[in-house]
C-alpha cells in the first residue's frame, strides 16, 4: 500500500487531469475525457525521502447523482488537493465548500488539504486575485499555491510534496 493517499478535487474543467498528467509526465494535454476518473501509482522524494503515493484524479460533482462515490473518495484519502481556475468564479466558491464537506466527512479530525489555483497563463480571463486565493486559504488553514499547468512551472510538485510533508506529519 502507498504511504500517502491523494485525491485531486474541484469542478469539472479547472484542469485537475492535465495538472496530474503534468505532474506524472512532464508533458501538457490539451484535452482529456472529463468523465474519466484514474487513480496512478508513483514514487518520488520528499526531503530526501522516498514516498510511495496514489494519486486519484477525480471526475464526479461533489452534489450530483455520484455523492456516494464520492464519498468513497472522501475516505480513502489521506490529502486532498483542491483545485481552481483563476478564470472560474464557480471553481474558486466550489473550494470553500468541498472544504467544509471534507471537514465534516473526517470529523474530528481536520482534513488535511492544500489549495491550488491554476491556469495563471490566461491573465486576460482572469476573475480571482492573488489576494483572493490567499485569503481563501488562510480561512481554510489550508497552504495555497498558485501557476499553470500549461506552463508547468513546477506549482504541481510543490503542492503534492506539502501535501505528502502534511500526510506524514500527522
Ligand atoms: P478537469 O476536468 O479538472 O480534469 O480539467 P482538464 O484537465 O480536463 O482541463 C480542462 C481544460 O482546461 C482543457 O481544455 C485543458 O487543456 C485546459 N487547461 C488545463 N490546465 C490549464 C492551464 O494551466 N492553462 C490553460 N490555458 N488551460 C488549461
Ligand atoms: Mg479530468
Amino acid at each position: 500500500t502507498p504511504d500517502v493517499k491523494l485525491v485531486v478535487m474541484g469542478r469539472m474543467g479547472v484542469g485537475k487531469s492535465a495538472l496530474v498528467v503534468r505532474y506524472l509526465t512532464r508533458r501538457f494535454i490539451w484535452e482529456y475525457d472529463p468523465t474519466l476518473e484514474f487513480s496512478y501509482k508513483h514514487q518520488t522524494l520528499v526531503d530526501d525521502d522516498v514516498v510511495s503515493m496514489e494519486i486519484l484524479d477525480t471526475a464526479g460533482q461533489l452534489y450530483g447523482d455520484n455523492r456516494r462515490q464520492w464519498e468513497g473518495h472522501v475516505r480513502w484519502g489521506d490529502g486532498f488537493l483542491l483545485v481552481y481556475s483563476v478564470t472560474d468564479k464557480q471553481s474558486f466558491h466550489d473550494v470553500g465548500r468541498m472544504k467544509e464537506f471534507l471537514d465534516e466527512a473526517k470529523k474530528p479530525r481536520n482534513v488535511t488539504a492544500v489549495i491550488l489555483a491554476n491556469k495563471m497563463d490566461l491573465n486576460h480571463e482572469r476573475c480571482i486575485s492573488t489576494d483572493e486565493g490567499e485569503k481563501l486559504a488562510q480561512e481554510l488553514s489550508c497552504g495555497y499555491f498558485e501557476g499553470s499547468a500549461l506552463l508547468g512551472d513546477g506549482v504541481i510538485s510543490e503542492a503534492i510534496e506539502e501535501l505528502c510533508r502534511e500526510v506524514r506529519r500527522r
